[in-house]
């Protein structure tokens, strides 16, 4: 049982949601992941059992989500609110370098916890990535989006379905939704999607025809050589190609290859601010959050069910039952 420093709080962890980052994490000897031993985790939602001395704003028994980004709060990218972007991050976060949610207690700076308020911390830590990444990878490819646009989103998985779900309720932009599972395109039909596509080498012009010669944006969230190869390919004059996924991919870019005025983002995380309004986002019944639940004992099989795109929803393993 783990006991606060002065500036933290131990949370009992209500659910623990699972990502294709944990599967990269284990399967991964590169030096861009922490070295174990740490417990994984990183989409963590319970209740605050105990505060540290100067945690006196969060009380027990309050249902919290917890900030998948180890931002400090004081550089000066977080306090411009860039706190994604902050210059002390040591370590990626809980559950990627520092003990995780995987565990029925977890420990965690005050500083990175979001009050859920009314919502049910069993349901919600889905929103403390997979929705919260897509909501910021949207934001990123805003600007060349408004209603009526096109955007392709590549893989329609935990990230990407959330990120369809933005880009329909919130900017009115019509969804092409791209993946290799059929089950998660129908999935991401019934939530709305104008057209789905089962991804393959003809991937880029089967996305113009599909948006009438136009796609203002694609969103990737698979980042594979071929994926990011297509998005580059398919965006029209001032198209964003948004990527997300860490799929080891690579690409050329370069003036002459590249559409007038488009842009290759790479987004990585979310801010504290993006948390919150995905947070009043559901609180308002703008969007859902599909997901599917495992007993603590079952984390193998949830991370199996996930490497073979059997999961409906998130994969969301509830540690205290
Ligand atoms: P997921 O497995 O739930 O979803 C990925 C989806 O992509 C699946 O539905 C899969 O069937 C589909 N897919 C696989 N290969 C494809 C292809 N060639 N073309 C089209 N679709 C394909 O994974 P997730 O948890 O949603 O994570 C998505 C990606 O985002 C992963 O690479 C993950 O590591 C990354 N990620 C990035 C950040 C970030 O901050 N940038 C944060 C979390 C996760
Ligand atoms: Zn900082």
């Amino acid at each position: 049982m783990p006991s606060p420093g002065a500036d933290e709080v131990v949370i009992k962890v209500s659910a623990a949601g699972l990502c294709r980052t944990d599967l990269t994490i284990l399967a991964s000897n590169s030096e861009a992941w922490p070295d174990p031993p740490f417990t994984l985790g990183h989409e963590i939602a319970g209740v605050v059992s105990e505060v540290g001395s100067e945690a006196s704003l969060l009380h027990p028994g309050e249902a919290v989500i917890v900030s998948a980004i180890n931002f400090c709060g004081s550089c000066e990218m977080c306090v411009r609110g860039r706190d994604h972007t902050c210059r002390n991050m040591s370590h990626i976060g809980y559950g990627v370098g520092l003990d995780g949610g995987l565990a029925e207690y977890v420990v965690v700076k005050a500083r990175h916890v979001v009050p859920l308020g009314d919502l049910d911390p069993r349901t919600m830590a889905p929103l403390g990535d997979a929705a919260a990444t897509a909501y910021h990878a949207v934001s990123e490819a805003a600007p060349a989006l408004w209603p009526g646009t096109t955007a392709a989103v590549i893989g329609v998985g935990g990230l990407g379905s959330f990120a369809a779900r933005f880009l329909q309720e919130l900017h009115g932009v019509r969804v092409i939704a791209v993946d290799t599972s059929r089950e998660r395109l129908e999935e991401a039909a019934l939530a709305g999607a104008a057209h789905t596509v089962v991804s393959d080498e003809g991937l880029a012009a089967r996305l113009r025809e599909l948006g009438g010669g136009r796609v203002d944006a694609v969103l990737d969230f698979v980042g594979s050589s071929q994926t990011l190869a297509a998005g580059m390919a398919a965006i029209s004059s001032a198209g964003r190609v948004v990527v997300a996924g860490i799929g080891g991919g690579e690409i050329v870019l370069g003036w002459e290859r590249m559409p007038r005025n488009s842009m290759f983002v790479n987004s990585r995380g979310y801010t504290r601010a993006d948390l919150a309004e995905v947070i009043a986002l559901v609180r308002g019944g703008r969007i859902d959050v599909p997901q599917t639940h495992y007993a603590f004992d079952d984390v193998e099989r949830a991370f199996e069910d996930l490497r073979s795109a059997r999961v409906r929803g998130r994969a969301v393993v509830l540690p205290n039952g």
